[in-house]
């Protein structure tokens, strides 16, 4: 058909008035009843719509407070008419901080773009709903707010008194925003248990948390102008980053030598100096061949060695653990540790205080003789087992069939890191998502450590960004404002703080003694502990043992062995089922791999599901409750960010929507039909897990500090916790809202954030652990230093003392094709997955990448409709063919949302995630859960699967 261009602008015309009326059509649409409808303008036609879309009665700084997590945030200029937001702007006017890096303008993304339709579009939830159907089918009845409170606050009442407050469970989103303080502040008064979300979503980063006591550890994006080489190892910024993949590329200009090391020929694969593809899952032969070349053509920087890492610490040749204190004497420590200095020719502490040697030179070679308690021992430097162990096993001739990396890439590649002088590495939490991704990550370190590559301007290794103000946990806590609720809530907690500081404690390792205490008291839970042990995950992840021939034993025998140990804790504990489930900024039917254990185990034994979100995802409907939460241009709110982009974002209210509350006001309401519905049961008090009586007497005002924040004051409480904040000095909330951002003036002292170890300079870059390297302040693990040796009992047991490669297990069954993911380029998680803006970019459906070989072998052609199997379930969907996957890989990016495949069966049903046991470890040195890892963690990297065509609409 000709298309003139009469009729091109016919149709354009339709689509507008189409689009403009779709987004009016919550208020036109006849039958639907609207709480507070926004006055209708005078339109008269389309034309009227367009030409008002560049007309306007306000402007409002805003961001999207979503979980873009790597890529956070972007201000945005936010266009609101006639009590409605039409569309955003990229604000574009972040200042310059040096004269010789790139500003961060603009930032924003093709989601945050188009967040002013999605706002209004038929996913949100409109009012309080209560289900009246079967589970899942969808039968639902409008009610009031004041119905649905005062029958979920009846419902914890029943469970707090009968069966204990811990029963309560919050699952949950991203933390530490304003939308987090009410929740953090009824779960804290109420006793229940919180879910540390990082390691169920696989961010856990095991092997960065076990070698440096911690994951937290960013650059700022304009450090990445002062590195030599660019390692893009394990993910692909492109689609994941896209407000700050400019900055990797654009280094270039400054001569960066960027190296993309992934086995797809990925978006950021394409914008690199040189790619490196190898095998899915052998990430840490590679590394350890890198190593190996480092160690033996000596490019390795010994001084850095000797002084930060665990290299030089003596290991008994015996058994295989640390040389301790308690070894040579009696009643000795376990925490000191020995080295060998070759000036004074004998075994000696290593310093624990600081990482200056001072006139020490620890040995990183030779054989010394200990003389403990029960006789002479051999001891030997890490070093020198390390070494050893890179000669026998890792020369890349040997690695080359392991990851299908040449010999000679291997050794051009470690000699330009060897001789480079800054390295820095962009990273992702996609390598954390292996099974074996805490051995990847453990060997990755090991290259940028050897080499010296940490800690300095444009150089070293990135394992997780977060920073966020300081203030939640104490608004969470505190009695009232000022200066006198500050006072007694130190009076309260100082006790605590003076019995947990122990000596040679820094403020960083104090900061996470006291997150393990919350973790032991079950004011937070691990999230993985808690679908496992409740929700019926063991069920497949605990099938570890058929998949990977390294384990000797059931994984059930360590969780067990973990939990009576103490190693890892669980709240309510086992054989106690949590009877309420808050579905709190979380889709665990969409997140959980394995979800349909939960949905047989955990569920029946629920007296609620509650979901509490702006849109209904796959868990709003399988819900009991489900309560409209105010959208991002619909509140006040600020949350965290992270080192890369160094500022925290805010928002004010632009719009309303129905009847959809700010998180604040839904957590004050039902605090308040809490106390109404206890004083009507005559119930004044009630005990908390531990024993303690806690009053339910003018709780509300508690919850208030004495009507001090009302259900509607949002702003106030955005403020206060700004005021509270030791990170965000002379940031006042007036200014902030305002501008839309703010830069950050310190790491500050929340456990997520103090883990970059720097300062966050008002005129320079971040540099993450700068206080370690440059101020010698000890690192937060056993030995004080980075840390490459474990000797806990379950490393010995599996092998896993050193960083050594395994190949992925099998999980899922012995089938061809290995099925990986990503995060996608079109949403960020399942935020915009059926949002139809995004889903005309792509094929509108869930697909699935697949190489062109393996596509070939089963007939499939592009478009096909496929059925996915393996030992656990099977699902279908669309196959996409490309050649840039490579054979034997099959690839989904994530968060497609159950309903959007047929049958409602989405692909995480045969994600079994195997439970790692190193990951059960506790009870030695840093071997603890703390706040975002050192728990067990989800993985799926590592599923096999059989495809096979079913699409019947052509013929085999
Ligand atoms: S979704 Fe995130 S990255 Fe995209 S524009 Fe919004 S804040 Fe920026």
């Amino acid at each position: 058909m000709e298309v003139t261009r009469r009729s091109f602008l016919q149709t354009a015309a339709a689509s507008t008035l189409l689009l403009s009326l779709d987004r009016l059509a919550f208020v036109a649409a006849p039958g639907r009843a609207v709480a507070a409808p926004p006055p209708i303008p005078d339109y008269r036609s389309w034309e009227d719509l367009y030409r008002s879309k560049w007309t306007w009665d306000q402007v409002v700084r805003s961001s999207h407070f979503v979980n873009c997590w790597y890529q956070a945030h972007c201000a945005w200029n936010v266009f609101v008419k006639d009590g409605m937001v039409w569309r955003e702007e990229q604000a574009a006017d972040y200042p310059a901080i040096r004269s010789d890096t790139p500003d961060f303008n603009p930032r924003g993304c093709q989601k945050g773009a188009c967040y002013s339709a999605r706002m209004y579009d038929p996913t949100r939830v409109k009012y309080p709903l209560k289900r009246v159907g079967e589970r899942g089918s969808g039968k639902w009845q409008r009610i009031s707010w004041d119905q649905a409170l005062a029958e979920i606050a009846d419902l914890m009442l029943d469970t707090i008194t009968a069966e204990g407050t811990d029963r309560i469970v919050w699952s949950l989103g991203p933390l530490y925003g304003t939308h987090t303080a009410g929740q953090m502040r009824l779960a804290f008064m109420l006793d229940s248990s919180s879910l540390d979300m990082n390691t169920e979503i696989g961010d856990g980063h095991p092997g960065a948390a076990v070698t440096f006591g911690k994951i937290v550890a960013e650059r700022s994006l304009d450090d990445y102008f002062f590195s030599d080489v660019i390692l893009v190892w394990g993910c692909n910024p492109l689609y994941t980053q896209i407000p700050n993949a400019h900055f990797f590329t654009e280094a270039r200009y400054k001569g960066a030598h960027v190296v993309a090391i992934a086995p797809d020929y990925n978006a950021s694969s394409i914008h690199a100096d040189q790619w490196i593809p190898l095998n899915p899952g052998t990430d840490a032969a590679f590394a350890l061949s890198l190593a190996h070349v480092i160690v033996g053509e000596k490019l390795h920087d010994a001084a850095f060695l000797r002084e930060q890492t665990d290299l030089p610490f003596l290991v008994r040749a015996n058994d295989g653990r640390f040389l301790r204190q308690r070894d040579l004497q009696k009643d000795g420590s376990a925490d000191v540790l020995y080295v060998y200095d070759q000036r004074a020719g004998r075994i000696v502490e290593a310093p624990r205080d600081t990482l200056a040697l001072g006139a020490l030179e620890p040995a990183l070679e030779g054989t010394f003789e200990a003389h403990t308690s029960a006789g002479p021992v051999q001891v030997r430097p890490v070093f020198a087992l390390l070494r050893e162990r890179l000669e026998r096993d890792y020369a890349p001739e040997q690695t080359a069939a392991i990851t299908g990396v040449h010999p000679d890439v291997v050794r051009d590649l470690a000699r330009r890191i060897g001789t480079a002088k800054a390295v820095a590495n962009v990273t992702s939490s996609n390598l954390a998502k292996f099974y074996h991704g805490n051995l990847m990550e453990r060997a990755q370190i090991l290259v940028f450590a050897l080499c010296g590559h940490m800690g300095k301007r444009g150089s070293g290794f990135s394992a997780f960004p977060f920073l966020t103000h300081d203030g939640a946990d104490t608004f969470a806590m505190l009695h009232r404002t000022g200066w006198i609720g500050k006072l007694r809530l130190m009076a309260d907690i100082w006790p605590m703080l003076r019995e947990a500081k122990k000596p040679g404690m820094t403020d960083e390792m104090l900061h996470y003694e006291l997150g393990n205490r919350g973790l032991q008291a079950g004011l937070t839970v691990s999230g993985v502990m808690f679908w496992n042990v409740h929700g019926g995950l063991l069920e497949v992840s605990g099938r570890s043992q058929e998949w990977d021939p390294h384990l000797k034993r059931p994984v059930a025998e360590y969780l067990q062995e973990s939990l009576d140990k103490g190693y890892q804790y669980v709240w309510p504990k086992p054989g106690n089922p949590p009877r309420i489930l808050f579905e709190y900024g979380s889709n665990i039917l969409r997140r959980l791999r394995g979800y349909p254990s939960v949905v047989k185990h955990l569920f029946p034994q629920l007296k609620a599901l509650v979901t509490i979100d702006w849109r209904m995802t796959s868990t709003a409907l399988a819900s009991d409750y489900v309560l409209p939460a105010a959208g991002w241009y619909e509140k006040a709110e600020h949350k965290w960010g992270t080192p890369l982009m160094p500022y925290i974002h805010a928002g004010s209210k632009a719009a309303s929507f129905h009847e959809a509350k700010s998180d604040w006001e839904i957590c004050s309401r039902l605090a308040r039909a809490v106390d109404e519905r206890a004083r009507a049961r005559g119930l004044a008090s009630f005990k908390d897990r531990h024993g303690g009586e806690r009053p339910f007497e003018a709780f509300y005002d508690a919850f208030t500090m004495q009507g001090e924040f009302g259900e509607t004051d949002d702003e106030k409480v955005a403020a206060e916790l700004l005021r509270l904040s030791s990170n965000l000095k002379r940031v006042d909330w007036q200014q902030l809202k305002e501008k839309g951002y703010a830069r950050f003036t310190g790491v500050g002292t929340s456990a997520v954030s103090i883990g970059n170890a720097c300062e966050v300079p008002a005129d320079d870059t971040v540099r993450p652990f700068e206080n370690h390297v440059a101020h010698k302040v000890p690192y937060p693990t056993q030995t004080g230093r980075i840390q490459f040796y474990i000797d806990h009992p379950f490393y010995l047991e599996l092998g896993e003392t050193l960083p050594v490669h395994k190949a992925p297990p099998k999980a899922g069954g012995d089938y061809p094709l290995t099925l990986t993911g990503g995060h996608t380029r079109w949403s960020i998680h399942s935020a915009w997955r059926d949002d139809a803006r995004m889903l005309r970019l792509q094929r509108g459906r869930p697909v699935m990448y697949m190489s062109v070989a393996d596509a070939d072998a089963r007939g499939i052609r592009d478009g096909d409709t496929v059925e996915v199997r393996n030992d656990l379930d099977d699902f279908r969907i669309q196959a996409k063919i490309s050649p840039a996957v490579r054979p034997g890989q099959v690839i989904i990016y994530h968060a497609w949302e159950n309903y959007q495949f047929e049958g409602g069966k989405g692909f995480q049903n045969l994600i079994p995630s195997p439970l790692n046991p190193v990951e059960l470890a506790g009870g030695e040195g840093h071997l603890r859960p703390i706040p975002i890892c050192l728990q067990p963690s989800q993985n799926d990297r590592d599923t096999r699967v059989e495809v096979r065509r079913v699409d019947a609409t052509r013929p085999a």
